[in-house]
């Protein structure tokens, strides 16, 4: 096999450029065309071994996948990709394959790994235009609730109506994604595509109940007692945004990324008269280096505003997708590595002003492996600023904890549940970021699946 392995470069896929690219939210990545996606594929030697499968965490038969879009047989490789994974047009944009599938991929050990993502994501949009989807099998009678309905929710969902089961969704929001829908941008992942991929589900026989907020609108008890579920699915992920505790936190122009996204993702506040607007700003200054950074930082950009991006490591431990810290360079986002902030200047409207920062150096690895920041003694310096986003990670909401009595919740507010999702309360399963803390989105469907064949397992149990 060896032998076989080329440095044959993989094919780069059309992007908008720059300059254009930041004058509105349209998609920035265009797809492959059916050459480009067949050539593609013909680069894979289709190891035996498959490695590259055993890095996907909804193990998507991929060397299979590959070979059928090399034949031209774009519905057939769709089918194989579906058949394990409910989201691929989704998946396809997002996912962080070079840590997964092509992070194992053998074309990588000398050259460039075959690009899995864009051809996951080229069957997905084929099958979108020119398929049909397969019908839900005979419903088997018995009635399961799933809480939430990003990732997790959905992969469960999927599974379960595979099975047979009758599924009701209970969404807090007016729309169905989770962090598709108000988190993650329109020029990374098109709204349409998530209400398409929605809607397939809801074709299937799923049905979500938007605006009904579990622990406000009613308890989890009453899923089963009231409406007649027989097991419920928890995915309700990390919505709760993490602040510094810095003075000023609470200033006119600091955010959360959250609310900023949200303000922009899910009530589109770069439209016209849209009834949530923005803070009007001209030089933001977003804290953080994850994808929720770089969104907030590409987002602000095409706000208008300048960008900044404040990082306490060095730009070799930005936890962003390497892609988004790529697009984000290109639309003129400045970055200040190794810097944290230890203060927020206000003036007498308690506006922000300006964030103060200091310089950090890399010591030793902390408990995550990555070396530990410490401060420079002395090194303070300002940043002029009119709006801080704080992109600093999420936790769970604890609402759904608080409102299920006997379900046992770690400190953060995670609900505790095993590898299948199974929590300290008989037929309530949980999995995705509730159970994980800010996680992936093929991860919290992974969690998902395996929650569906756990309630399965449970129902019939009782039968
Ligand atoms: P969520 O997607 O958070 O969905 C939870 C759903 O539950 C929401 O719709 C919420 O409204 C609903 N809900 C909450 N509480 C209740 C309640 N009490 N009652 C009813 N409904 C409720 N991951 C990647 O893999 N790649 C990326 O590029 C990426 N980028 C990201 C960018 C941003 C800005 C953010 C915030 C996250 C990003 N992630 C990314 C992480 C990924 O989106 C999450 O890990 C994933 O969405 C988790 O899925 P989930 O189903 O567990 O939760
Ligand atoms: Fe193809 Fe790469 Fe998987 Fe080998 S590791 S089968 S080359 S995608």
């Amino acid at each position: 096999m060896q032998g076989r392995i080329s440095t044959e470069k993989r094919h780069t896929m059309p992007e908008v450029e720059p300059s254009k690219r930041i004058l509105n939210f349209s998609e920035v990545m265009l797809g492959y065309d059916e050459e480009t996606a067949r050539s593609e594929a013909r680069r894979c030697l289709s190891c035996k071994s498959r490695p590259c499968a055993k890095g996907c965490p909804v193990s998507v038969r991929i060397p299979e996948f590959l070979s059928l879009v090399a034949e031209g047989k774009f519905e057939e490789a769709y089918a194989v990709v579906r058949s394990a994974n409910a989201l691929p047009a989704v998946t396809g944009r997002v996912c962080p394959q070079e840590t997964q599938c092509e992070g194992n991929c053998v074309r990588g050990i000398k050259g460039e790994p075959v690009a899995i993502g864009a051809l996951e994501r080229f069957v997905a949009d084929y099958h979108a235009k020119f398929g049909r989807d397969s019908s839900a099998p005979q419903s088997n009678g018995h009635k399961v609730a799933v809480v939430g309905s990003g990732p997790s929710g959905l992969a469960c969902a999927d599974a379960l109506i595979d099975l047979g089961y009758e599924v009701t969704v209970f969404e807090a929001l007016h729309l169905a994604g989770g962090v598709l829908v108000y988190g993650i941008p329109e020029f990374r992942l098109p709204k349409e595509i998530v209400r398409r991929e929605v809607e397939r589900l809801t074709s299937r026989g799923m049905k979500i109940v938007k605006n009904a907020v579990a622990g406000k609108s009613y308890a989890v008890e009453e899923l089963f007692s009231e409406f007649g579920f027989e097991a419920v699915f928890l995915g309700t992920g990390a919505g709760l945004p993490r602040f510094l505790g810095l003075p000023h936190e609470n200033a006119r122009g600091v955010f959360s990324a959250n609310e900023y996204l949200t303000r922009i993702n899910l009530m589109k506040a770069y439209e016209e008269g849209a009834e949530t607007p923005l803070y009007p700003a001209k030089h933001v200054v977003v804290v953080g280096g994850g994808n929720v950074a770089m969104d907030a930082a590409r987002c602000a950009r095409r706000m208008g505003a300048e960008v900044t991006v404040v990082y306490r490591r060095s730009r070799a431990e930005l936890p962003a997708r390497r892609e988004e810290i790529h697009h984000a360079e290109e639309e003129g986002v400045a970055f200040r590595f190794l810097s944290d902030p230890v203060d927020i200047l206000v003036d007498g409207d308690n506006c922000v002003t300006a964030i103060k920062c200091i310089e950090m150096q890399l010591g030793e690895p902390d408990a995550s492996g990555r070396r530990r920041p410490i401060p420079k003694a002395g090194s303070e310096f300002l940043l002029s600023t009119d709006c801080v986003i704080m992109a600093l990670g999420t936790s769970p909401n604890p609402l759904v904890g608080r409102s299920a009595a006997g379900l046992e919740v770690g400190p953060h507010g995670e609900i505790k549940a095993d590898e299948d999702g199974r929590t300290s309360l008989p037929g309530v399963f949980a999995g995705g970021d509730a159970v994980t803390g800010s996680a992936t989105v093929i991860l919290a469907m992974g969690a998902g699946k395996r929650a569906a064949k756990a309630i399965d397992e449970y129902i019939k149990a009782k039968e």
